[in-house]
């Protein structure tokens, strides 16, 4: 096999990536050989900052470039709602919808009996202590995905708050999202639907 070694390693670097394979990894080689070369070095540098710089806010463990997030250091935001998302790139997209002017919490994982998963215990306990902290919190909103793992998250976090005795509203988002869906593909109209429909959401046994 006669193929430069260099593309050979871009190819095996751009098939890691969710949803492109080793046919895609050649086009977007060889895609980056067709542009102006500052082109990749601007790639390189983005690359290399987004994971050098990029860290989780201290409050929320949303995306920061500091010790806080951009919603967290803004005195603008509805601080009486707090809305529990299982990861950072969901937070972004509800963020992106402008559906929502409240705050948030990411879990940083999510309930899955089959994959062997939970949301860490350390993390529970992060957002029970916010939501002691911050008294201006009234209602906490489970933004959590529309699949049954979603679900599962949704009633652990809601049963671990109510057996800590948070007494703020618990909701939970009502979708409109199809079911097995993800956050990340709902659109802004959907999105907004979602929140204006949320439900309450308490324990069958409170
Ligand atoms: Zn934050």
């Amino acid at each position: 096999l006669a193929v430069p070694s260099l593309i050979e390693r871009a190819v095996q670097l751009f098939s890691q990536f969710p949803g492109i394979g080793e046919k895609s990894g050649r086009r977007m080689a060889f895609h980056l050989l067709q542009q102006p070369e500052a082109f990749s070095r601007s790639l390189a540098e983005v690359l290399v900052a987004l994971r050098r710089d990029l860290r989780f806010c201290k409050r929320c463990n949303g995306l920061a470039e500091g010790d806080l997030c951009p919603v967290c250091m803004d005195p603008f935001r509805e601080m009486s709602s707090l809305c529990v998302v299982e990861s950072a790139e969901d937070m972004l997209c509800i963020e992106e919808s402008g559906a929502y002017r409240g705050i948030y919490y990411v879990l940083g994982g999510y309930e899955s009996p089959l994959e062997d998963r939970s949301i860490p215990e350390s993390s529970l306990e992060k957002l029970k202590n916010r939501i002691k902290e911050e008294s201006r919190i009234k209602e906490v909103i489970l933004a959590t995905n529309p699949r049954v793992e979603g679900e599962l998250t949704s009633y652990r976090v809601c049963e671990y708050l109510r057996l800590h005795e948070c007494r703020c509203r618990i909701s939970r988002l009502s979708y409109g999202l199809p079911v097995g869906g993800a956050i990340g593909y709902a659109d802004r109209v959907t999105l907004h639907a979602a929140l204006e429909s949320r439900r309450d959401l308490e324990m069958e046994n409170s």
